[in-house]
């Protein structure tokens, strides 16, 4: 029911086999912690402008290894989008129809990066050994605790205990030895730091939501001094400010909330589960997240590309665990979530 690694790497080989002139695989510079090589995938059609002037879309999946279901959800939309190109063929997701022509000219416009598995051994280690495992499979010296959690690893805000993030090692949300200490994580930055990225969204389950910044504060609008490049990063305390909230301009949490809005809209058209839209530090706070980080990059560095960046929680959350982050059947969240990607793709084609 859900891809092993070697499976979904099968299928990004394919398409790239199949339709050279419009996938391209792109191996990343680093391995996996335990020797997995790791490729991305992108997706631009042969017409239209160059590469590095289309808006770029980056969706990355399998950052938790036990969120089986979104890996499989990004080849999916690949292998859908690469036969609407090629065939002609509607993209058909419940009740939501995604006309071919549309899709078509969407990939005329824009360039799509996929890294459909950030975590491939915590994959393999779920799919054979431990079905809960969540982090990636770093032996962490000096203690019998494997694994740093992939998604509070990037360098926004890296070492800040702030809510359901920490510095132990045998925690869930072990933020590890540094910022971008872990191999799968330094491919995502290198896909930042070479492509041009417009809109990012990691994908995650479960909870039905589509986040936004900030995780690990309430956002404001009116102090722009008040911001974390002011605070000290790595050191395993909690922010430590009461009434912070950080600083974020009133355009960009508009353009924020609008685009969330139509990611939930389009979820919602498929067969009527109506995700929230909402900041990340409304599920509870967090730092080092992979799309926190995408966002704050422009921030730190005005030289870098403005990249929006989302996390999308797909699934409803439930008494079982197990059953939320990897379903039975897990086919109606994947074509929900699939049509909310595309809203992201359409959003990007638009400028
Ligand atoms: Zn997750």
């Amino acid at each position: 029911m859900y891809r092993t690694v070697a499976q979904l790497d099968a299928v990004a080989a394919q398409l790239v086999a199949t339709a050279p002139d419009l996938c391209t695989a792109l191996p990343l510079p680093q391995s996996s912690i335990q020797g997995t090589p790791v490729s991305a995938l992108r997706i631009a059609a042969p017409d239209g402008p160059p590469i590095d002037r289309r808006p770029g879309v980056l969706l990355i999946g399998g950052t938790h290894a036990r969120e089986l279901m979104n890996p499989d959800l990004l080849v999916e939309l690949a292998v859908d989008l690469v036969a609407a190109y090629r065939n002609g063929t509607d993209v058909v997701l419940g009740n939501r129809t995604w006309p071919a022509a549309q899709l078509r000219a969407m990939l005329d416009t824009v360039a799509l990066y996929l890294l459909p598995c950030v975590n491939p051994d915590g994959r393999t280690y779920v799919m054979t050994v431990d079905d809960m495992w969540r982090k990636n499979r770093r032996d962490n010296p000096g203690t019998k605790c494997d694994g740093v959690d992939l998604n509070r690893n990037a360098d926004i805000l890296w070492g800040v205990t702030e809510g359901q993030t920490s510095c132990a090692p045998c925690t869930d949300i072990y933020c590890g030895s540094g910022a971008f200490s872990e191999p799968e994580n330094k491919n995502v930055k290198h896909l930042l730091d070479t492509y041009r990225v417009d809109h990012f969204a990691d994908v995650h389950s479960f909870s039905e939501l589509v986040i936004y910044p900030w995780g690990h504060a309430a956002n404001q609008t009116t102090d722009p001094a008040q911001n974390f490049r002011t605070v000290p990063t790595g050191t395993c305390r909690p922010l430590g400010k009461p009434g912070y909230a950080e600083y974020i301009a009133p355009d960009d949490l508009a353009e924020f909330r609008t685009v969330a809005q139509r990611i939930v809209d389009e979820i919602a058209a498929v067969r009527g589960r109506r995700y929230s839209p909402e900041p990340g530090m409304t599920l509870y706070p967090t730092t080092g997240t992979h799309s926190d980080y995408a966002w704050s990059r422009h921030l730190a560095d005005p030289a870098l590309h403005k990249t929006y960046g989302y996390t999308i929680e797909t699934g409803p959350s439930g008494d079982d665990a197990r059953e939320a982050f990897h379903p039975r059947d897990p086919e109606p969240i994947k074509r929900e979530a699939e049509s909310g990607l595309l809203a992201l793709l359409e959003v990007a084609a638009a400028g």
